[in-house]
């Protein structure tokens, strides 16, 4: 990195869930920082994927309050945190996996975060009372490097075992479950914890890159990190009447320390197709 600010700063990584093992050499490497995982606070009191603690803010927000708790715990002035999320696509029915990772500099008010957003993930379930449908579900997610959670009946059922991670273990949950079952069925489901994913953890690797790809951009007026377009301006002219349309005109980039501005005008061209014009196609 071109600037010095983050260079033997201690930087706070509130998890338990490993999520250091990529995102501590990204971070290192780019700034010169030191990070430091700080373990002392349950992660999982904030909301778990297995519903059994619901998340009650939203993904950047319980970003937010991880970094506040993790900068209290190790008395650090800045803090890095990761949160996820999956459900599908917004408008294909593919399972979909959004991961953010989130710098705040307390010192310099600073916020920023990267984002990887993909349907590469093995987000899934089955409700069944067979042993070979878990065996094929197994095979098809990669266990046992990614783990699984099992409960009796259904997705609410608080009677949850997760984390597992071999096939005894597996058939013993699995004959635990059917046992204590009330319908005869058990559910069955992908751990998506960061430990107990692969698929996901390298979306955090690529969320971490992102953020350092964002830091990189540097205010050109006094070197500031994270100079990048926080703003748009729609109202791109129609390519046949020249009425404002919804697509964007011009691109805004702000620098947080001295406000520095920058407008790139016609980032998508110079007009748009009349397809996006309110006029020319009702
Ligand atoms: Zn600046
Ligand atoms: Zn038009």
């Amino acid at each position: 990195m071109n600037n010095q600010i983050y260079k033997d700063r201690k930087i706070v990584l509130l998890t338990k869930h490993k999520k250091e093992e990529v995102i501590k050499p990204i971070l290192e490497e780019a700034t010169g920082c030191s990070v430091i995982v700080e373990t002392r606070f349950d992660t999982d009191k904030l909301g778990t994927f297995a519903r059994d603690v619901e998340r009650t803010k939203s993904q950047l927000d319980t970003a937010r309050l991880k970094i506040e708790i993790g900068m209290e715990l190790s008395n650090t002035d800045i803090g890095i945190a990761s949160e996820g999320s999956f459900g599908s696509h917004p408008y294909i029915p593919i399972p979909w996996n959004v991961e953010i990772v989130l710098l705040y500099d307390k010192r310099e008010n600073f916020e920023i975060y990267g984002v990887c957003e993909n349907g590469e993930t093995n987000f899934d379930h089955i409700t069944t009372d067979k042993f070979d449908d878990v065996i094929n579900f197994a095979n098809k997610i990669g266990f046992p490097e990614h783990y699984l959670i099992i409960r009796p009946d259904n997705s609410s059922s608080n009677q949850v075992i997760k984390g597992i991670n071999n096939y005894d273990w597996l058939k013993e949950a699995f004959d635990l479950c059917l046992s204590n079952s009330k319908s005869g069925n058990v559910f069955l489901e992908t751990d998506m914890r960061a430990h107990a994913n692969p698929t996901r953890m390298k979306n955090i690797k690529k969320a971490t890159e992102d953020l350092i790809s964002k830091l990189n951009k540097c205010c050109p007026n006094c070197g500031a990190p994270g100079f990048v377009v926080s703003e748009v301006e729609k109202g791109l002219p129609c390519e046949l009447c020249n009425l404002p349309t919804e697509r964007i005109l011009k691109n805004i980039s702000k620098c947080y320390r001295c406000s520095y501005i920058r407008e790139e005008m016609y980032p998508k061209g110079n007009t748009a197709s009349a397809q996006y014009c309110n006029y020319c196609n009702p």
